[in-house]
């Protein structure tokens, strides 16, 4: 599933489309995980003026006061092409005035694609209750501190909680727990002062590290150009299980908590 270096990239990518006119829509007749406010033909003549990301959401804006959210799901790409050929899992594309395509392909319909009024974008019933993005400076260990000060949960499902951080994925979580060398098992409230300054500065590190790499390809993520993300080969502990740790050689353990696998040196991390 993409997660926010991937989004980030592909909002970097869609960079080229500002300042174009959108003369043409395809919506296919298939229901997507919650369906558009607005109708989509409504964005026919209308230039798109900015492109923003909130958490894994893209935001597209354009010039009649209208932003279309854009949710890839578990499995949803967005290609930039010359050509649009109706492919089975296209559900959304529209033509830009320089004969460019914007084509929205989802095969396990868990994305979804939905204008709405910039009015109404801050009450969307998915943007609403977001936390903080883990890059901008309000991300500090005094908040992370006090998120986690009561919280009984363990730390990796913690961190990649929506309410607490947003964009701290699975992947993620896991690479940051062991740049930070915390034990995945740990509890939340049971960090101290130093390991949370240690998490927040690993958080921050890795996601960067993911967007200059372009993001990480484990199963079917793309860029807009059909591309692979390069930060997979970096990973030092995700899909790593019975290999060497990269610091010690024990090898690295995978379990289950909330439903996710977590990978984890238990030697390293404690
Ligand atoms: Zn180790």
């Amino acid at each position: 599933m993409p997660e926010l270096p991937e989004v980030e990239t592909i909002k970097r990518d869609l960079k080229i489309l500002e300042e174009q006119k959108i003369i043409e829509i395809f919506r296919s007749d298939k229901k997507m995980r919650i369906s558009s406010s607005l109708d989509l033909q409504e964005l026919v003549g209308f230039k798109i003026v900015e492109i923003n990301r909130q958490a894994r959401y893209l935001l597209i804006k354009n010039n009649n006061q209208q932003t279309l959210i854009i949710h890839l799901g578990m499995s949803g790409r967005l290609i930039i092409s010359d050509n649009f050929n109706k492919n089975k899992h296209d559900h959304f594309a529209c033509r830009f005035i320089d004969g460019k395509w914007l084509i929205f392909n989802d095969p396990r319909r868990f994305g979804f694609i939905d204008l709405v009024l910039d009015k109404n974008l801050a009450q969307h019933k998915m943007l609403s209750k977001l936390a903080v993005e883990p890059l901008v400076h309000e991300f500090n260990w005094q908040y992370l501190r006090d998120k986690l000060s009561k919280k009984n949960l363990n730390i990796k499902t913690a961190i990649m909680d929506n309410k607490i951080v947003v964009g701290v994925g699975n992947i993620y979580a896991s690479e940051s727990l062991f740049d930070a060398q915390i034990s995945p098992l740990r509890i939340s409230s049971s960090l101290s002062i130093i390991e949370i300054k240690k998490l927040v500065a690993s958080i921050k590190k890795i996601i960067t590290n993911a967007i200059d790499n372009r993001g990480s390809s484990i199963s079917d993520y793309v860029d807009t150009s059909g591309s692979l993300g390069n930060f997979q080969n970096n990973h030092q502990v995700y899909n790593r299980a019975q290999n060497p740790c990269v610091i010690c050689e024990t090898k690295i353990q995978r379990l289950v908590q909330n439903g996710r696998a977590s990978y984890y040196c238990p030697n390293c991390q404690t």
